[in-house]
């Protein structure tokens, strides 16, 4: 605010010097011009929106004094007089000469005694009271003065009062009538200088900004940089105001726990008098910045452009590719800017390691309390320290919640921004995962036939796809089936899709096949010890289990005699054949039959965790019931669904907003 008015004063030094060079206040228009001889030397050198006095008696000047007011509003009374003043005073010629920008003006005031106002030397109102004041309600337009090469903004206004009684009596007030504009925006920038948007007067407009959109739920932050006066209420409710005579233009605040769906944004902006009007602002996600650039090296000012930036990964803080200039908005002067950057996360209280690198100065806050400064030219190595962070007590409920700002300028050699802030602790893995679900069988290869005409292919396809659905419903998790319709896929190209998707966890889903009292549930996980299936069937046995057949390893289109390559993820997928049995068994509720060795060809020749579970016996009419029945077929999946959620928990992740139970 005291930047812009400085440089407004400057700016206005400049055109009241070529006003009274090329201007020289004519008064043709004046009805008592002939009674003054005016020199343009007797014109009192007062500053722009100062008013100059001329008494008169009779025809000559007795004095001229001149009195100061504000540019806009454009006021103008009387000073106090004194009674030499008075003596013989006939009447007053007020003269101002100053910028009017174009626009609806109102005219009021009062006087006593017969007044007439000029406006650049026409004659806008004529009137007379004689023994009561009167008020003056009056609008005008003001237009530029096309007849002028320069200073087109520059009006002058003269108020001849006569005929008043004993002490005269007379105020003016000049002042913008305010234009309300309503846009459909909600993250604004606007920089209009001295000037205004179209159409509007140049000082004093309203701009109201309301506009709806979609959310995904979650936090996010509001930011506001403006000189005048602004507000941002989001459905409704006032979040951000500026403070116009503070030196501070930069606001922000948190807006926690957003709810998913349509919300409304409104920003109403009110242009004061003088300093350049501008506005800035965003409402963004946690984690996305909001760049305010400036073209000087201090950020100070307003700024000249702003922009948000999304998209960063979860360990690196900040990345702006400041060097080549990529993602600069192109009204930065290239070599010679400065930048501010906010942002806000959650961080639970702890250490967390700073890592920075930036041409040239940088300077780093959390929570308004600087972090890191390193203020000079030229580039630098990566700079590392450590940051302990504490409970936020600003938000009551949300003491994670914490503020960053970087400040940058580039000036000789600008260098990309590279921040980094991570804790101590080893982060849960944030890796998109990606699954594969391998329904077993398909086409011609029905697999097992059970009770009733049941099909193993139908049984696990139809698991398949609920399972898929649980992943592509619940998580950000990316899904893949080996086959989603009754086709053949040979086995081979089962793991190679897994492994061409770079997948996380492959689960090939059957249902077994034996005699009519085989039952239960199994996992089969790729292992060196050939004499698993071997030692399955003892433990079955002493299990009773005595009829324990199970044709799936005797199904050749499974079980395949050579493999060039071996899977060597043994130990992983161990485990998640552990958690899919063990979600299996406590809610499909059949007999478990344990995780074990097998050596399909599906689980063998990958390369990730892979695993192949049996559903139960399609030829044993226990088993059966569930697997022909969609709402038993639904427990499996989930089952199938949460044992991968463990088995990622297990390795690192955070799946805690993805569990059904
Ligand atoms: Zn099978």
């Amino acid at each position: 605010m005291i930047f812009s008015q400085l440089r407004k004063h400057g700016f206005l030094t400049i055109l009241i010097c070529l006003c009274f060079i090329n201007y020289p206040l004519p008064s043709k228009a004046s009805p008592l011009e002939y009674e003054v001889p005016i020199a343009s030397k007797q014109i009192p050198e007062a500053p722009l929106a100062n008013w100059d006095m001329l008494f008169f008696n009779n025809g000559n000047t007795i004095k001229s004094s001149t009195t100061t007011t504000a540019a806009s509003p454009i006021k103008f009374s009387y000073p106090k007089f004194d009674q030499s003043q008075l003596n013989n005073l006939k009447s007053i010629r007020s003269t101002t000469t100053t910028m009017i920008h174009s626009g609806k003006y109102y005219v009021s005031g009062e006087f006593l005694g017969k007044l007439e106002i000029y406006v650049d030397n026409k004659l806008f109102l004529k009137d007379e009271a004689i023994s009561t004041s009167k008020k003056i309600k009056k609008s005008i337009l003001i237009t530029e003065l096309l007849n002028k090469s320069t200073s087109r903004d520059i009006h002058t206004i003269q108020l001849v009062h006569s005929n008043f009684q004993s002490i005269p009596t007379l105020n003016f007030t000049l002042k913008p009538i305010q234009q309300t504009v309503n846009l459909n925006e909600r993250d604004i920038s606007y920089n209009w200088g001295y000037y205004s948007p179209i159409g509007q007067a140049f000082d004093f407009f309203h701009l109201n900004f309301i506009h709806s959109s979609m959310y995904k739920q979650g936090d996010y932050f509001a930011t506001l940089y403006t000189d005048d006066l602004a507000s941002i209420f989001f459905d409704e409710q006032k979040i951000l105001e500026s403070n116009p005579t503070s030196t501070n233009m930069l606001n922000n605040a948190v807006i926690e726990n957003v709810s998913v769906g349509e919300h409304i944004v409104k920003t109403d902006y009110a242009d004061s008098n003088g300093g350049e009007a501008a506005i800035h602002s965003a409402i963004t996600p946690f984690s996305n910045w909001v760049a305010y650039y400036f073209n000087n090296t201090s950020s100070i000012g307003l700024p000249v452009s702003k922009q948000v930036i999304t998209n960063q990964s979860p360990n690196i803080l900040l990345k702006a590719n400041n060097e080549s200039s990529s993602t600069i908005p192109s009204v930065v002067a290239k070599n010679y800017f400065s930048a501010r950057y906010i942002t806000y996360k959650r961080l639970p209280a702890g250490t967390y390691h700073l890592e920075y690198k930036s041409g040239e100065g940088v300077g780093i806050w959390l929570d308004g309390k600087q972090i890191a400064y390193d203020w000079k030219d030229g580039k630098k190595p990566l700079r590392k320290l450590t940051v302990n962070i504490s409970d936020n007590t600003l938000y009551s409920n949300s003491k994670d919640i914490h503020q960053f700002t970087v400040r940058t300028y580039n000036r000789k050699s600008p260098q990309d921004l590279f921040v980094s802030f991570k804790s101590s602790i080893e982060s849960p893995d944030t890796q998109i995962k990606t699954i594969v679900i391998d329904p077993g069988h398909g086409g011609k290869d029905t697999g097992a036939i059970g009770i009733g005409g049941l099909k193993e292919k139908d049984v696990v396809l139809d698991v398949s796809q609920r399972v898929e659905t649980l992943f592509n419903d619940l998580t950000p998790y990316n899904v893949y089936l080996t086959r989603s319709k009754d086709i053949f896929i040979p086995l081979n190209q089962r793991p190679a899709l897994a492994i061409s998707k770079k997948a996380h966890a492959f689960v090939s889903i059957h249902a077994n096949a034996g005699s009519s009292s085989a039952s239960g549930l199994e996992t089969y996980y790729y292992g060196i010890k050939s004499s698993a299936i071997n030692k399955t069937n003892i433990n079955a046995s002493k299990t009773n289990y005595p009829t324990f057949f199970s044709k799936e390893s005797s199904i050749t289109s499974v079980l395949e005699p050579t493999a060039s390559k071996t899977n060597p993820y043994i130990t992983d997928s161990k485990t998640l054949a552990n958690f899919i049995q063990k979600r299996m068994v406590a809610s499909y509720q059949l007999q478990d039959r344990g995780a074990k060795h097998g050596n399909f060809q599906v689980i063998r020749s990958n390369n990730l965790p892979a695993v192949l579970t049996e559903l139960g016996f399609i030829t044993n009419k226990n088993d059966a019931n569930k697997l022909g029945s969609p709402y038993w077929r639904q427990i499996a999946a989930e089952a199938i669904y949460m044992g991968i959620l463990d088995f990622f928990e297990s390795k690192g992740s955070d799946v805690s907003g993805y569990r059904l139970y």
